[in-house]
């Protein structure tokens, strides 16, 4: 795990800026939750860190080294979307271990972490079902089991349980609480929801147009917002 910093990062696509000058720095371990309305620029962040987008400006560091350039592939960062992206025609298992086998992991270490996720998870009962044969919530939990199999340095969450129900989604809060505690990972965490950036957040950054509004902890942010975006956005009574 490691600590992660933009440092001055901007972000256009042709002459539109999405993001200006963003700067957050989060310790090993912390637990960023990135908050926003639609279209403010949270998933084209995410998408710098993980290297799928190139920054027009600015430096990312993964703890002391900078990976602007670094190909996604090294950058050792593991991403989990809101559409599970699971592979439908293999079975769980499979999908957990499919980018490990890939990258040239042998079969006994394959074996070992897939077992390993599958109890953290609680999906040990499903390991030889399809995608097809699993709840949204249970889906959810194969998608994070692939992303922990890779033993990453930083977790990326793209609004990982917007398409759940709300009682799942509580559920699902809990466990994620529960595996941050546990494994201490460092994760950026995109969420519309404010319950879940309030209870999961060791630090908060509220954008808005891409420019960042406040970057603080849940406490800060709920007693003494920046703005008055900042605090209609959390629902603070200033
Ligand atoms: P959010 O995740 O906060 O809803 P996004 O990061 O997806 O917002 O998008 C921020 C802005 O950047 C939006 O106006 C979106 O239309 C624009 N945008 C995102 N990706 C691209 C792209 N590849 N090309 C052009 N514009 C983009
Ligand atoms: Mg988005």
């Amino acid at each position: 795990m490691a600590s992660l910093t933009l440092d001055k990062v901007r972000k256009a696509f042709g002459p539109v800026e999405v993001l200006k000058e963003i700067n957050i720095a989060i310790e090993d371990g912390e637990f960023l939750v990135l908050v926003g309305p639609s279209g403010c620029g949270k998933s084209t962040l995410l998408n710098l860190i993980a290297g799928l987008e190139g920054s027009s400006d600015g430096e990312i560091r993964i703890g002391d080294r900078v990976i602007n350039d670094v190909h996604p592939k090294d950058r050792n960062i593991a991403m989990v979307f809101q559409s599970y992206a699971l592979y439908p025609n293999m079975t769980v298992r499979k999908n957990i271990t499919f980018g490990l086998e890939i990258r040239g992991v042998s079969a006994a270490e394959r074996d070992k972490a897939v077992a390993d996720v599958a109890k953290l998870l609680q999906i040990e009962a499903l390991l030889d079902r399809k995608p097809s044969q699993l709840s949204g919530g249970q889906r959810q939990r194969v998608a994070m089991g692939r992303a922990l199999v890779r033993d990453p340095d930083i977790f990326l969450f793209d609004e990982p349980l917007s398409n759940l129900d709300a009682k799942l989604r509580v559920d699902m809060r809990t466990e994620i609480k529960k595996l941050h505690q546990r494994l201490g990972a460092t994760i950026v965490y995109v969420t519309h929801d404010q319950i879940e950036a309030m209870t999961l957040a060791s630090r908060i950054a509220v954008m808005k147009d891409g420019i960042l509004q406040q970057f603080d902890t849940p406490q800060n942010i709920y007693e003494r917002p920046n703005n008055i975006f900042v605090a209609g956005f959390i629902g603070s009574p200033s």
